[in-house]
């Protein structure tokens, strides 16, 4: 064990972008004398062995947990109730039990009641991912500068709380502490109405009648291309978020109507200054991201644009 090691062993359950990221990062680390690594499929197994990322990987949930002093559900919300009931009997004793899941009172909700007494849930979400899934994915950098929140439970054992902070801080994550309530409240207006949103549009895009499929994909770059990244992100994911933090993503949609009611009515009325404070405030915020390094300043999202003799060769 190299003497970054936090933890002797850890086992990761799910190995797509959040799970195959903590895998790389902690190993580019030295986190963990042993990752021991599981997965649904045969086929995502056999990929991570191929990977070499594991040190082992292994079968079942059960067989994965044995003797992890820390273990991390990296799958869907949906998944995490059934899965700590599977590995509750088999948990070594004093270990610490996290998740990633993107709703948290939901995951407590689910995973609390099978847990034993003798080991330490702090629930987690790092707040960072991008549109792709599946073992390939992940990165070891995904975590550098952006926020994880612990939600631990009334009472939770300080040190085990402090030790998972280190572990995401050593991923490279600022680490904040929050209920479950608030994460979900937060996240729903920052990620989760957002991503509905975006699927929304994009769709509305699809069935729009008068303008053509194909016109809509050709002059996607007027601002269409940016809902589509997030409107491409993991059907399973984004089914289980919306199930699991409905009181909360039904506010801020009704905030949200709101402010959409104003921006129609402003629009109807040809109120050009309400447009334009409302327009400027937005923009505020834009930089406000930036400034706190949580973005680049760079232009458009920092794209190439395509070299000049190219197109004037099209
Ligand atoms: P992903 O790339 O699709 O990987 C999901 C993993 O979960 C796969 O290993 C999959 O196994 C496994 N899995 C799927 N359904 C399962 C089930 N019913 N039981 C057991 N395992 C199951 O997903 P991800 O993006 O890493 O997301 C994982 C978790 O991270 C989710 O809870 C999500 O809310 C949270 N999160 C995601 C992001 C993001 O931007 N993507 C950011 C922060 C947090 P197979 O490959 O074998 O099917």
């Amino acid at each position: 064990m190299s003497e970054a090691a936090l933890f002797p062993r850890i086992a990761l359950i799910g190995f797509g972008l959040i799970g195959g990221s903590i895998a790389r990062g902690a190993k580019a680390q030295g986190l963990a004398g042993e990752i021991v690594a599981t997965a649904r499929s045969s086929a995502t197994r056999a990929r991570v062995r191929e990977l070499g990322i594991a040190d082992r990987v292994v079968e079942t949930n059960a067989e994965a947990v044995k003797d992890a002093d820390l273990v991390i559900l990296s799958i869907p919300v949906g998944a995490c109730g059934p899965v700590a009931e599977e590995i509750a009997p088999h948990l070594k004793r004093g270990a610490i039990v996290s998740d990633v899941g993107s709703v948290k009172s939901a995951v407590v909700r689910d995973m609390a009641p099978y847990l034993p007494d003798n080991v330490h849930f702090v629930p987690a979400h790092p707040v960072a991912g991008t549109e792709n899934s599946g073992p390939d994915s992940g990165f070891a950098e995904l975590f550098a500068n952006r926020w994880c929140i612990l939600t631990p439970p009334a009472g939770a054992d300080e040190a085990a709380v402090e030790k998972l902070a280190a572990f995401w801080r050593a991923l490279g994550a600022n680490v904040e502490t929050m209920t479950p309530e608030h994460h979900d409240l937060v996240l729903a207006v920052t990620s989760h109405l957002p991503h509905l949103i975006a699927y929304t549009i994009v769709s509305t895009a699809e069935e729009l009648e008068g303008v053509t499929r194909s016109e809509v994909l050709k002059f996607s770059a007027g601002g269409f291309r940016d809902f589509t990244r997030i409107a491409a992100s993991d059907p399973t994911m984004w089914r289980d978020v919306f199930l699991n933090n409905k009181d909360a993503v039904l506010e801020m949609l009704g905030e949200f109507q709101e402010d959409l009611s104003k921006l129609t009515r402003a629009i109807r009325r040809g109120d050009g200054e309400t447009l334009f404070d409302h327009f400027t405030r937005t923009r505020a915020i834009r930089r406000g991201i930036v400034d706190i390094g949580q973005d680049e300043a760079a232009a458009d999202f920092g794209r190439r644009p395509a070299p000049l003799n190219k197109a004037l060769s099209n």
